[in-house]
């Protein structure tokens, strides 16, 4: 019948509706939530180191860490989506560079000089808060440039373009050193890399995946280290798992690497004690 009709048709609209009010509403208590986390400072930086292919640790990458009350952990990635839809990102990023920035103090103080990168949106670079903070740091503490580098990925640039790389230009100029992340999966064009001021390109995890035995796969990555010659930049594997896929891209003449392999991302502290000077036995 006619009735019938209609309710079968509206049912699944009224369910949906309230699906969507519902996952609506999850957003909002984690929008809240992530305000209140900002401000009473429960965020914090994992590292996960950057290697040779032999395993010494050349430097760091911090990594967005959010433990809700009830254990949970929030995924970065949408934690960042969610800064950005809600026009937060600009305070993410700059208690991003904070928090970096005390990790730097911490290691300085026990002697350890290693540089911590972080991870930007596109949006960033050219919001001028934090565009400024960076330039601060460069004018006011320039011996801590070297300490921290920049991770932008593909697609966060490409939406931007010209006024990103002008910016980008200066903060290379001031002595930042920045890096390209998950290259290969996103929408930046040949002729882009070659505009971009880079100091990295870090080829994304996917494209390990199925090394060795993929011989398209390994050559796709000779390409890309070939790529990465060309354009004289250097190029870091992320996402090597095994010592086979290790060895092999060691052979082909990679020299950095991150991943499960080495070691997962591990708060500070962690590397603190594992990397503090060992009192000189006697
Ligand atoms: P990313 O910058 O490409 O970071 C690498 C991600 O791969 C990290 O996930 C890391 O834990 C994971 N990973 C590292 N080695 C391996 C491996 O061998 N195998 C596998 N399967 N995964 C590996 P995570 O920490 O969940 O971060 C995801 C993404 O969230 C990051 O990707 C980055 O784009 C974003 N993100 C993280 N922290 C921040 C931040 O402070 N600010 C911004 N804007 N984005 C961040
Ligand atoms: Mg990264
Ligand atoms: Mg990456
Ligand atoms: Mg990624």
């Amino acid at each position: 019948s006619a009735l019938e009709l209609a309710n079968t048709y509206h049912q699944p609209v009224a369910y949906f509706r309230q699906d969507s009010l519902h996952e609506r509403n999850v957003e909002l208590q984690l929008l809240a939530d992530l305000k209140i986390a900002l401000a009473q400072k429960e965020l914090t930086l994992w590292l996960q180191p950057k290697v040779t292919s032999e395993g010494t640790i050349q430097s760091f990458e911090a990594l967005l860490r959010w433990q809700r009350s009830s254990g949970e952990y929030v995924p970065p990635d949408k934690i960042v989506a969610l800064a950005e839809q809600y026009g937060l990102i600009g305070q993410l990023s700059l208690y991003v560079f904070n928090a970096a920035l005390n990790v730097i103090a911490q290691f300085r103080q026990q002697q350890l000089f290693y540089p911590i990168a972080i991870n930007l949106s596109g949006s960033d670079v050219i919001t001028s808060n934090f565009y400024n903070a960076l330039v601060d740091l460069a004018t006011h503490r320039p011996q801590l440039l070297k300490y921290l580098t920049l991770e932008l990925t593909e697609n966060s640039i490409v939406s931007h373009q010209q006024p990103l790389f002008d910016k980008l230009a200066v903060l290379q100029k001031l002595g930042f050193s920045i890096a390209l992340d998950d290259f290969g999966t996103g929408q930046a064009s040949l002729s882009m890399l070659t505009k971009l001021p880079l100091d990295t390109m870090k080829l994304d995890k996917s494209f390990l995946r199925d090394i060795p035995h993929n011989k398209m796969q390994v050559q796709l990555v000779q390409t890309v280290i070939q790529l990465a010659k060309a354009l004289n930049l250097h190029l870091v594997l992320e996402g090597v798992e095994t010592d086979v896929q290790r060895r092999f891209m060691a052979q082909l003449g990679c020299k950095l690497m991150q991943g499960y392999f080495f070691s997962k991302p591990q708060p500070a502290q962690h590397w603190l004690d594992r990397l503090k000077q060992q009192p000189a036995i006697s």
